[in-house]
């Protein structure tokens, strides 16, 4: 079995995840919405230790949730015909913190579709369970991007090996709950995390549930 002349897929693949991950770096000032529904000293570790986040970015199981995620896309831009639909559509809004300082909140939508004076976000979600969907973390999120984006509403949309479902959400943050969810210091932020998290291994603060 040689591969010495053949086209190098597993390359290819690898440059691609390397330079999806690379459209969230960090800027001084910004804050994702991703970071927003996290443990907030993932965010501290992440820029302590690089090289323990950077053995995570060929795991197949996030390579498979990114293809999905490519896939349905794709396909929903061919099947929606009643609205306007936009893919990986960036939205960005500042709040201000008890001590005067300014953040800008940042957040990516896997699509939004747009009809007259509606705006309605499409997050997907991949997993290996449908066991509890839709995830409290998940409704977090796109309740950030309602706010965010001043949707009319967010569909999170499940695909697991068991079911393919969505969820409408049209509830929304405000500001006061952006700013206590940017200065938190509560870790973990959501009781499991710290049985998924790679920092677990150095972590004072895990905890077993
Ligand atoms: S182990 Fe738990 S508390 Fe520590 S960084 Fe990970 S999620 Fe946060």
């Amino acid at each position: 079995m040689s591969s010495s002349n053949v086209v190098d897929l597993i390359s290819l693949i690898y440059s691609f995840i390397r330079a999806e991950r690379d459209r969230y770096e960090r800027e001084k000032g910004v804050i994702w919405v991703t970071d927003l529904v996290r443990c907030p000293l993932k965010r501290v570790y992440e820029d302590r230790y690089p090289d323990l986040v950077l053995q995570e970015i060929f795991k197949p199981s996030l390579i498979i949730g990114t293809l999905v995620h490519r896939g349905l896309e794709n396909l929903l831009r061919e099947l929606v015909r009643e609205y306007s639909v936009e893919t990986e559509v960036e939205g960005s809004r500042d709040v201000i913190l008890d001590d005067g300082s300014a953040v800008s909140i940042r957040g990516r939508l896997d699509m939004l579709l747009v009809r007259d004076f509606e705006r309605v976000a499409v997050e997907i979600k991949s997993s290996r369970s449908d066991k509890n969907i839709p995830q409290k973390h998940h409704v977090d999120q796109v309740r950030a991007y309602n706010w965010l984006m001043d949707l009319s509403g967010s569909i999170l949309l499940y695909v697991t090996p068991a079911r393919v479902t969505q969820f409408y959400i049209e509830d929304r943050m405000d500001d006061s709950e952006v700013v206590s969810r940017v200065t938190s210091k509560k870790a973990p932020r959501y009781s499991w995390e710290c049985s998924y998290c790679i920092f677990s291994v150095m972590c004072p603060y895990k905890i077993e549930i």
